[in-house]
């Protein structure tokens, strides 16, 4: 037992709002909790849900590349969060690997699962996922995961890491401050520099930020494996996982998480991909506000996940810019 009643507090503002969620057949929920960068406590619920933006300009079941036009609940909390480290979050359901993903690289140290979600028709839709893949993800992460029972107010531990566990980092995002205001020079510099960082089959990315204080940095990262997973482990544990799920985060999600994961803002026009992102990120993306310019390497590099497909079609419907430079 846990003498910490928060978690169920919020278990179960998650757990009031999932029948809101628009999906009609897969209604989840999320509720994450923590402590912003004034020392204020926050919590932010969010069901899964179509972003405003896509939902203005596709309908409902149509494909974003080879994606669905839904962000997840669990994201959808990290995306709207002032500040995400050390967090947690509840979950009305067991998560899927890319939000396993999304948690661990957002610094979260608790996720709580619903009791219920563990019921319903889990073992069909998502069990597999979680247990081959999800579980293992938060698990490396060195993340604790626990079971709420919200009737009886008791909170059980799923999985708690070993005392002492922490996987090192190892491919930690560069934040630069910069004594200058935002400019196309500024920002061209930043990815010049960067691409003599990373060789050619890097997919990486710079942005400028600002933190809450208005003061500008950049931010440059590449894709990396989730933290504490190993070169060696096989892309999915599972053959059937392995169309949809993987271990690497690509880098614009790592952006928009990591943003949130430290507090700052990711200015929109002042973004360089290295590489055509997957649809999933681009969905992510379409959860933040503002239109952003995406500039991308004249050579239109692709990795095995790009989705130019779901470029094309938010560019076409104006929902993103892209320059090629
Ligand atoms: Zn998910």
């Amino acid at each position: 037992m846990h003498d910490d009643l928060l978690p169920i507090a919020a278990m179960e503002r998650a757990v009031d709002i999932v029948l809101s969620s628009p999906h009609p057949t897969s209604k989840v929920s999320a509720a994450l909790f923590g402590r912003d960068l004034n020392g204020d406590d926050y919590i932010i619920a969010r069901t899964n849900r179509w972003p405003e933006r896509i939902e203005q300009c596709f309908t409902q079941d149509e494909r974003i590349g080879n994606s669905s036009g839904t962000i997840h609940a669990e994201t959808a909390c990290i995306l709207a969060a002032p500040y995400t480290k050390d967090a947690s979050i509840c979950v009305t359901d067991p998560f899927c690997p890319n939000c396993a993903k999304n948690i661990v690289e957002a610094g979260i140290k608790a996720v709580y699962i619903d009791h219920k979600g563990f019921i319903k028709d889990f073992a069909a839709r998502r069990g597999h996922d979680f247990e081959n893949m999800s579980l293992k993800i938060v698990e490396r992460a060195g993340i604790a995961i626990f079971e709420v029972i919200r009737k009886d107010k008791i909170i059980q531990p799923i999985q708690i890491p070993k005392e002492g566990y922490r996987p090192k980092s190892d491919n930690p995002p560069t934040i630069k401050p910069l004594e200058q205001s935002p400019s196309m020079a500024l920002f061209l510099n930043e990815v010049n520099a960067a691409k003599n960082i990373y060789d050619a089959d890097t997919p990486f990315c710079v942005a400028l930020s600002e933190d809450r204080h208005g003061a500008l940095y950049s931010i440059t990262l590449s894709a990396h494996l989730s933290r504490g997973i190993k070169g060696s482990e096989p892309e999915a544990p599972a053959h059937q996982l392995e169309q949809k799920y993987n271990y690497t985060i690509p880098p614009l999600n790592r952006l928009m998480i990591g943003a949130h994961k430290y507090g700052h803002r990711v200015l929109d026009d002042y973004i360089y991909l290295s590489h055509i992102p997957s649809g999933r990120e681009l969905i992510n993306l379409m959860g933040e506000e503002g239109q952003q310019t995406l500039y991308f390497d004249k050579s239109k590099n692709m990795t095995k996940y790009s989705s130019p497909k779901a470029l094309m079609q938010l560019t076409q419907a104006g929902l993103v810019k892209a320059e090629y430079i």
